[in-house]
């Protein structure tokens, strides 16, 4: 059992409800997507193989009691991270982002799922699995990242349409050079009565795009 890692760092949860949280992350390698702001690019083929043990002892042996799969694309290597996932520690919180394309069904009772939803401004539009609307359960969180206003009407158009709203959390965040600001998009929201929870990237505010952060 062996997954291939990128990289594996300490820092501040900077999305989800999870927000502020010190979090050990662990970068997969590989990605089937491209999106135009992706500012991990250097994960879609660097890193190297971790055996089960190895990787499962790592985080057993942490002190941080929350855990976060993301990549690339974790869900690439599903299969190996289920297995893996079944040796950690009862008391660890775990949460996998994942880009929405790849079927979310068989994941462990135990996982959070964070489930981005590409907007067309991200040039992976239209990539979202649509039955994973149906494996969102209250406690994951659907992602919108916001580029401009045509990305927030179709995000909120979405948000109507499988009534997110009652489904999971829904998070709303924009890319660091966006074309709308964060009030404009906070009084859209209000003015829409979205049940959503804006945020701002934490650790870009703090670290801007210092790698491992
Ligand atoms: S899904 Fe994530 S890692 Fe893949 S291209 Fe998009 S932003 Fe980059």
């Amino acid at each position: 059992m062996v997954l291939k890692v990128n990289e594996i760092f300490t820092s501040l949860q900077g999305e989800s409800s999870f927000a502020g949280l010190p979090c050990l992350f662990i970068r997969l390698t590989g990605c089937n997507l491209r999106c135009g702001w992706c500012d991990t690019k250097y994960a879609y083929d660097e890193g190297r193989d971790y055996s089960g043990m190895e990787l499962v002892g790592l985080i057993n042996d942490s002190n941080i009691k929350l855990v976060e799969f993301t990549g690339g694309e974790p869900l690439l290597q599903k299969e190996e991270l289920i297995r893996i996932i079944g040796d950690v520690d009862q008391e660890k919180t775990i949460l996998i982002e994942t880009n929405g394309s790849i079927s979310l069904e068989g994941l462990p009772e135990r996982v959070l799922t964070i489930a981005d939803y590409k907007l067309k401004g991200s040039g992976e539009g239209g990539s979202f699995l649509e039955k994973n609307m149906g494996f969102l359960r209250k406690k994951d969180e659907i992602k919108f990242v916001l580029k401009d206003f045509s990305d927030y009407n179709e995000m909120r158009e979405c948000y109507m349409k499988y009534d997110l709203g009652s489904k999971c959390g829904v998070l709303v965040s924009k890319i660091w050079n966006a074309e709308l600001s964060d009030g404009e998009i906070a009084e859209a929201i209000l003015k829409d009565r979205l049940n959503v929870r804006y945020q701002i990237q934490l650790h870009k505010y703090i670290w801007k795009d210092e790698k491992g952060r």
